[in-house]
């Protein structure tokens, strides 16, 4: 039971009539006190600086879904993006268990060893069912969490993939304001998420795992052709002949796709995460990609053409929103699914007449 003295009504002392009720002595009282929010100057000062804690408070408002939250947070956003760009970006995915945190964790050493700050973010969009992304979680990068020049943040969780990837986005503008020159965004490699990623990142890395036998069979497509390198993990010991195999699989297939727009040909490395063999010559590959690609214009038409895709990636986000929380919509829905379950309503007539209602409802 809560004790009574933590009712604010409670007052430890009890006075006659007439005399003045003296300030509670209480020591247990539950005083609520609400942690003002910093304005949009101080959180755009604040992550100029580089200080990590506003930084911290402005990505929890660009990841809360209340409002005035994304109000401030997009105004904090536009005000930052002046400072931001100045970075290199790197997506980095594989499926649980191809060693990513143990690799994130080495690879993030190494480029500090360069100097500058790194920023590791995720896309994790499992993680709204699963209520917490472990993707991104400090705990699994050892090193890299206790380095000062590392800022770690998990996936953020509400919402649709297309969300959750906007919100990844902006957090990496924010990042970039706040002084990280290097930022990993890492992801499981399921798909979708991968696409997300892609559209964010300078450089697409893939960790793949050897010893199946059937490797290449596990992967989609879509993603070997995405990816500028592939690197097998786990290169050590007995299963040193299995990646190198594995290496010359990939390398093979990749032949088979047609050359990507960038005019960089993707390279097949191994190495091995948890003994640190091979880092360094992937980080060799991702510096002359980035060269490559600043030298023939094409980073630059990426980022560009990333732009442009979040533009429309933003204005169907807000559009659907806008539908599916309007009123009208909301107590229609329910019914009209009902009624194409039947068989009483075809898909289409029942998505011109939500639709009708809700262009009726804007007038
Ligand atoms: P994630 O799920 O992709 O983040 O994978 P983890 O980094 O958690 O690694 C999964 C397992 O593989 C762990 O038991 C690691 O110790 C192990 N592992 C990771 N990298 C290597 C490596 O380079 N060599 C070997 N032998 N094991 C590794």
């Amino acid at each position: 039971m809560e004790h009574p003295e933590n009712n604010e009504a409670y007052k430890g002392l009890v006075v006659n009539a007439g005399i003045e009720q003296p300030s509670s002595v209480n020591p247990y009282l539950k005083r609520k006190v609400k942690k003002r929010q910093l304005s949009v100057n101080e959180f755009v000062e604040g992550i100029v600086k580089g200080d990590v804690t506003i930084l911290s408070q402005a990505v929890t408002l660009v990841e809360s879904v209340r409002p005035e939250h994304q109000a401030t947070a997009q105004e904090v956003i536009e005000r930052c993006l002046p400072y931001s760009g100045n970075s290199i970006r790197v997506g980095i995915s594989g499926v649980p268990g191809a060693g990513k945190s143990t690799s994130i964790d080495v690879f993030g050493l190494h480029v500090l060893e360069k100097g500058g700050k790194l920023a590791v973010l995720a896309i994790d969009p499992s993680s709204e069912r699963s209520k917490g992304s472990i993707l991104g979680d400090k705990t699994r990068m050892e090193q890299l969490s206790v380095h000062p020049k590392s800022f770690i943040r998990p996936s953020p969780s509400a919402g649709s993939l297309g969300g959750v990837a906007r919100k990844t986005r902006e957090t990496i503008i924010l990042c970039e304001a706040a002084g990280f020159d290097k930022i990993f965004v890492e992801t499981v490699g399921v798909g979708q998420s991968e696409t997300a990623v892609h559209s964010m990142v300078d450089f697409f890395l893939l960790i793949q795992l050897a010893g199946t036998g059937d490797e290449l069979q596990g992967i989609k497509r879509g993603i070997m052709e995405m990816a500028d390198g592939i690197v097998i993990n786990k290169a050590d010991g007995n299963n040193m002949d299995k990646a190198k195999l594995a290496a010359a699989q990939f390398r093979n297939a990749l032949h088979l796709f047609p050359a990507p727009d960038s005019g960089w040909t993707p390279r097949v490395l191994t190495y091995s995460g948890f003994y640190n063999l091979g880092v360094k010559e992937i980080w060799d590959m991702v510096y002359e990609y980035i060269d490559f690609v600043k030298g023939n214009g094409y980073f630059e038409y990426r980022r560009n053409e990333q732009s442009k895709y979040w533009m429309y990636e933003s204005i169907n986000e807000q559009l659907r929103d806008s539908f599916y929380h309007n009123a009208k919509i909301e107590s229609m829905l329910q019914e009209k699914e009902q009624q194409v379950l039947k068989g009483n309503l075809t898909s289409f007539v029942a998505a011109k007449s939500l639709l009708d209602t809700y262009f009726e409802d804007l007038k």
